[in-house]
C-alpha cells in the first residue's frame, strides 16, 4: 500500500498514479486526486492514450503498405497509399 501525497489516503499500488507537478517533482496520487489535478478522469485519460496509440499503429501499417505498394505496383499505388494514410490520420483525429 502507498499513500496519496495530496489527500493522504491509503491506495493500492496498482491503482496509484505517478504525477509530475509543475516543479518537476514526482508525486504518488490516487485517481480521485488525478482528476482534481488535471481536470480529466483517469479512465478518460487512459482511453485517450490508448486511442492515440492505436491511431499511431494504424498509420504506421498504412505507411508500410504504401511503401510496399509503391515498390511492387508503382508510383500510382504509392500515391493512393499516401492519400489513404492521410485520410485515416485525419478521420482518426476527428473521432477524438
Ligand atoms: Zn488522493
Amino acid at each position: 500500500m502507498v499513500e496519496c501525497s495530496i489527500c493522504h489516503k491509503k491506495i493500492d499500488e496498482k491503482l496509484a498514479l505517478v504525477n509530475t507537478d509543475k516543479n518537476g517533482e514526482k508525486k504518488v496520487i490516487c485517481q480521485e486526486c488525478f482528476k482534481q489535478e488535471t481536470g480529466v478522469d483517469y479512465s478518460t485519460f487512459a482511453y485517450r492514450k490508448e486511442n492515440a496509440k492505436q491511431i499511431a499503429i494504424a498509420v504506421i501499417i498504412c505507411l508500410a503498405m504504401t511503401v510496399y505498394a509503391f515498390c511492387e505496383k508503382g508510383l500510382l499505388y504509392g500515391i493512393l497509399g499516401i492519400i489513404l494514410t492521410i485520410l485515416i490520420y485525419f478521420f482518426a483525429g476527428k473521432i477524438k
